[in-house]
């Protein structure tokens, strides 16, 4: 494909430029449709025509969850081959091409910790730090300059797990104060097969954070399979995703309510690991949203422990390696519907 040239694609080009001072590239498409490479790994769409959405798909915030990185890059090789043509905005992004490269989740440090301004805390000179920080800008500059048309401001950002999860597609839905999901994205979520979403309790540093709190979109970490290195995955099982981000794209008639029932939790307890004594009492393969049954003891330190309430509870992100101080994994309560 020219724009990449001579690089096949839009991972070829991200992983092969990471380093070199991207020279922004234009082109206009035969449907009238601009399409600007932004940065390395960073493109946006604009259509030539009233667009109603201004959307953000973010894909390798963590460098070896590569599936959603190879759904992206054949999207966005669609788009300029003209096979696909969009009706909306589109500002898509390839967040860490470094640890892309190296089939790691990350290089110095996780960069789903460092938006919504934790980056300026942190040492300016790495690679991730300073990219958390032009991420920022590229989509808050993609917002700012949307037509009076957009109605309506969604990221989707789209990672695997490397746990095994007793639900395999999950969406973690940012917390905003006093804000409660939308049936109408519970309905997209549902057509892209995820039917778990998470509600988080409370201000956290990732990047759907960030859209959400500091750009009042509508947005939602994905997780929605497992990590594979590139070219090992099972696309087929990402199909739901696929079908939705085309859909959007497309501006096909999508669903208002959801089809099947979407099933919400919300976090009741954040494990922390209080000290070097502390145990953890989950067996290390335990899958993501394990059922822990009431009276269950999950952790302790010296004399406190912490054991599962009256009702069921479901762990995710659990991992007792984690340095002293920090976040072991999260109990959570599903929500009577
Ligand atoms: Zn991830």
């Amino acid at each position: 494909m020219f724009f990449f040239s001579p690089h096949k694609d839009i991972v070829g080009h991200a992983l092969a430029c990471a380093d070199e001072p991207v020279q922004a590239r234009h082109s206009i498409l035969t449907d009238g449709t601009e399409v600007t490479l932004l940065d390395c790994g960073v493109i946006r769409i604009e259509p030539n025509t009233a667009s109603q959405l201004s959307l953000v798909i973010s894909c390798g915030v963590h460098g070896n969850e590569t599936a959603p990185i190879e759904i992206v890059s054949q999207l966005v090789s669609d788009l300029l081959s003209g096979e696909v043509s969009s009706a909306v905005r589109v500002l898509f992004i390839l967040a860490n091409p470094w640890a892309m490269a190296e089939d790691r989740r990350f290089v110095d440090l996780n960069m789903n910790r460092l938006f919504c301004g934790q980056w300026q805390y942190e040492d300016l000179s790495l690679k991730e730090v300073k990219r958390a920080a032009r991420l920022e800008a590229y989509v808050a500059n993609f917002f700012a300059e949307e037509p009076v048309t957009v109605e309506q401001r969604l990221h989707y950002d789209c990672h695997t797990a490397i746990r095994a999860s007793a639900r395999e597609r999950f969406a973690v839905y940012p917390f905003v104060p006093g804000r409660v999901l939308p049936e109408h994205q519970q309905a997209l979520l549902t057509r892209a097969d995820i039917e778990t979403v998470m509600l988080q309790q409370e201000p956290a540093n990732t990047f759907s954070s960030f859209t959400s709190v500091k750009q009042d979109a509508q947005s939602f970490t994905l997780e929605l399979g497992k990590v594979m290195p590139f070219g090992a995955n099972d696309l087929s099982r990402f199909s739901g995703i696929d079908l939705l981000l085309r859909a959007l794209i497309s501006d096909e008639e999508l669903p208002n309510t959801p089809a099947g029932g979407m099933e919400q939790f919300v976090v009741h307890h954040t494990l922390e690991k209080s000290s070097e004594n502390w145990t953890f009492h989950v067996p290390d393969d335990a899958p993501n949203f394990s059922e822990c049954t009431p009276g269950s003891l999950i952790a302790e330190d010296g004399g406190v422990q912490y054991l599962v309430g009256a009702e069921p509870e479901y762990i995710v992100f659990p991992n007792p390696r984690v340095k002293v101080g920090e976040r072991a994994g999260l109990m959570l309560r599903k929500l009577s519907k």
